[in-house]
């Protein structure tokens, strides 16, 4: 394997462990453990924070001062990579996809907080927007570096590839059992860094994507996709494994009202998980992906597996959803 730069910002390992409340809450036969990305320890925590270690050791070798992404309004990559930025010594400029709120909370507040530049455009218009910002930056002598959204490039799924050597790790010191890992999936750096990690490090066990926002079937299919990525990340990491779309596991079956819209699935999941284990899940993805694992569970699917839901953050996105919960 290649070494790439890496710039430390989470705190490594994150907790694994065991759910016994929850579990019995579900009377479910297998065990269910949980992987605490949430409490990565860069802002409010997630999965981006991972994703931005290379990220930004790229931005640092390339001689960047200045970061700039997209996401929505409640973005928490936008915000992980504001305070990313921060913590460098970087500016940054985020390309948020809506109108400016009349109220401003949850993610988009801390954004503020850590003095990011903030532009607001729609859904559409994100990536001509950042390459306009870092055309107009280049003009003034600066260097910009531009991060998709949802940091799902090679580099920034890297981070993934390397969390299933750390969870791998976990598993053998502690004997905890693991058959299946259930996680939310968006723009897919995480599923397609975590499939092909565990081809790496010969984890044998099956890991399910919960699907946030993405359809099945449309013009665009998921699983290709996320075989691409993850053999560009394969490439640039110098690994001889190739992946194909089947070998990945979608759960499409829990788009709900759509992308941000907290229904009961959600609404449920993230308070069985406060009220059993005290831990909170978030309103976009990573309650979406309880809710549905707990669906499975309660139709038998997974049945007598020991199962892990890989916690991916969110929690700062709730307090933007005070009304609808
Ligand atoms: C971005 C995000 C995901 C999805 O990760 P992708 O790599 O975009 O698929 C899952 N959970 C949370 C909390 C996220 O912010």
């Amino acid at each position: 394997m290649r070494y790439l730069r890496k710039i430390t910002l989470a705190q490594l390992p994150t907790p694994l462990h065991g759910m016994p409340g929850f579990r019995r809450a579900l009377d479910f036969g297998g065990s269910i453990h949980i992987k605490r990305d949430d409490l990565t320890g860069l802002a409010a925590g997630g999965n981006k924070s991972r994703k931005l270690e290379y990220l930004t050791g790229d931005a640092v070798e390339k001689g960047a001062d200045t970061l700039i992404t997209a996401g929505g309004l409640q973005s928490n990559h936008c915000l992980q990579t504001a305070a990313a930025a921060r913590k460098l010594g970087f500016d940054c400029h985020l390309v948020l996809g809506g109108k400016k709120p009349g109220q401003i909370n949850g993610n988009l507040f801390l954004d503020l907080l850590a003095g990011a530049s903030v532009h607001y455009t729609d859904r559409a218009g994100r990536e001509k927007k950042m390459r306009e910002l870092a055309e107009a930056l280049r003009e003034e002598g600066r260097h910009p570096y531009v991060i998709p959204v949802g940091g799902s490039n090679a580099t920034g799924t890297v981070g993934y590839v390397m969390a299933m050597d750390e969870l791998q790790r976990q598993l053998g010191l502690t004997g905890i059992p693991c058959d299946r890992i259930i996680v939310a999936s968006s723009s897919g750096g995480t599923l397609a860094g975590m499939t092909l990690g565990a081809r790496y490090c010969g984890f044998e066990g099956k890991i399910t994507g919960i699907s946030i926002d993405r359809e099945k079937t449309g013009k665009h299919a998921f699983p290709p996709e996320l075989a691409a990525l993850g053999n560009q990340t394969a490439e640039l990491l110098e690994l001889d494994i190739r992946l194909t779309p089947e070998d990945f596991d979608l759960e499409y079956g829990y788009l709900g009202e759509g992308y941000g819209v907290v229904g009961e699935n959600e609404r449920k999941a993230i308070m069985m998980l406060a009220q059993t284990e005290g831990i909170f899940v978030g309103p976009v993805y990573t309650g979406r992906a309880l809710g549905a694992m707990i669906d499975c569970i309660r139709k038998g699917k997974w049945k007598d597996e020991n199962l892990l839901f890989w916690h991916t953050g969110d929690t700062a996105a709730l307090f933007a959803y005070t009304g609808e919960l």
